[in-house]
């Protein structure tokens, strides 16, 4: 039985809140704090349990202390920005909380995705006696669980793993992101990185794709090589890795606008001097694209995320992929969400339940890979994201 501090309330804050509330076994108390309260407010009013709201600017550490102080959680889920994990995991230690996010920390100013700046924080947790969980979303997340899962099971060693994202939904919108958008595009229109024989190799940004046959009936869709974080977590904890790769789905329509909005300058993250004052580009540009939350009762067709994986076992090759698909509408019927939205806010609380109830236990900051995947691949089906492993017969080229 224990106390739960949800912080964020956009599209991610609201499936952990209602997944939390589903177990009140696990998550007893539940309070929802952000920047905006009236959004904490409008989700507590769609679950039948009680929810406390609060209103924080979590950049803000001493609020932020004050308010663990007054909650007492056991856990702090940080589905805010990738801007606010540090000023959280500051407040955590000063409490002495465990902490849970989903993205990892990017400064404002620059669109790195690098786990080095939350890494930093090893010595602090583990002396303060308190446990970090680091990217407990769907990827990051399921997909290092997905691996440590392959790794523990089905291979003595995998040689390459490559990381596939589908979205084969439809919001009907000419222009869209299913997160947030200035998060997004920050993360789309970076350079390319992947893994190879123990070095970073770098590609323009979204010009290696190939096409990719997905399960159950969605069919080839476009697949375009990106960095994505897990990937620096993953080759560290598995340095046998040879090669590490992750690929999402656009659609040209998607690539057309983003390729106009880069050229015009929209997608800039330095502030530029309009009519007497300082903006951001990418930060208006967010304000004039639809709140990724309002994209849920419009959003039809299912995501396909997993990780492919090539090695060998008892001598032979082998290559295997494990997935999981999930509805859209399925997930707005349960939780007023689209899919994207519900697979990252799934695993978030999931993580939580595995920390409260001892499944997963450490003084410290973690990775997903780094803990036994067998209770949280265990749990994640009955929580909502069920899992399918396939044997395939070649590996990706
Ligand atoms: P949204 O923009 O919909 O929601 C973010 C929420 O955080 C908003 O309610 C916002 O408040 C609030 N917030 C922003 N700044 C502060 C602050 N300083 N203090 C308190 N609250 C704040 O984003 P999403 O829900 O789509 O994404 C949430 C997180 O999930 C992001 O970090 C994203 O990167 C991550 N994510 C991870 C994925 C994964 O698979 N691992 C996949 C998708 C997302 P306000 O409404 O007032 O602006």
């Amino acid at each position: 039985m224990s106390n739960v501090l949800i912080i964020g309330a956009g599209g991610v804050g609201q499936v952990v809140a209602h997944k939390c509330a589903q177990l009140p076994e696990v998550f007893s108390e539940i309070t929802l704090a952000s920047r905006t309260e009236q959004k904490c407010r409008r989700i507590a009013a769609q679950i039948a349990r009680p929810i406390r709201t609060a209103q924080l600017d979590a950049d803000q550490v001493p609020r932020t202390i004050a308010l663990i102080e007054r909650v007492r959680p056991k856990v702090v889920i940080n589905v805010a920005l990738p801007y606010q994990d540090l000023h959280i995991m500051d407040a955590c230690l000063a409490t002495g909380v465990d902490y849970l996010d989903t993205a990892n920390y990017e400064p404002l100013d620059k669109a790195k995705f690098e786990y080095k700046w939350q890494w930093a924080y090893q010595d602090r947790f583990r002396e303060r006696g308190i446990m970090a969980l680091l990217g407990s979303g769907f990827d990051p997340g399921v997909t290092n669980v997905y691996t440590a899962w392959l790794h523990k099971h089905h291979f003595d060693q995998i040689d390459t793993i490559d990381i596939i994202d589908a979205n084969a939904g439809s919001h009907g919108q000419p222009f869209a992101t299913n997160f947030n958008p200035e998060i997004n595009i920050r993360e789309i229109t970076q350079r390319g990185r992947y893994w190879e024989n123990g070095a970073w190799v770098e590609t323009d940004p979204l010009s290696v794709h190939r096409t990719f046959d997905f399960p159950e009936g969605i069919g080839p869709m476009q697949i375009y090589l990106l960095y994505h974080e897990e990937l620096e977590s993953i080759v560290r904890h598995f340095p046998g890795i040879r090669r590490a790769r992750f690929w999402m789905t656009f659609s040209e329509n998607y690539l057309t606008h983003l390729r106009v909005l880069g050229n015009v300058g929209m997608t800039r993250i330095d502030p530029v001097r309009f009519q007497g004052q300082d903006i951001v580009p990418i930060q208006f540009l967010r304000a004039l694209l639809p709140d990724p939350a309002s994209l849920g009762p419009l959003t039809r067709g299912r995501t396909c995320i997993g990780v492919l994986a090539h090695g060998s076992k008892d001598g032979k090759q082998k290559v295997a992929f494990v997935y999981n698909i999930c509805d859209h509408e399925a997930c707005y019927r349960e939780v007023q969400s689209q899919a994207i939205s519900y697979t990252t806010g799934v695993p978030a609380a999931v993580g939580a339940e595995m920390m409260l109830t001892g499944k997963w236990r450490g003084k410290g900051v973690f990775n997903m890979e780094q803990l036994d995947p067998d209770p949280f691949m265990a749990a994640i089906g009955p929580r909502g994201l069920p899992w399918v492993l396939k044997r395939l017969d070649a590996p990706m080229d």
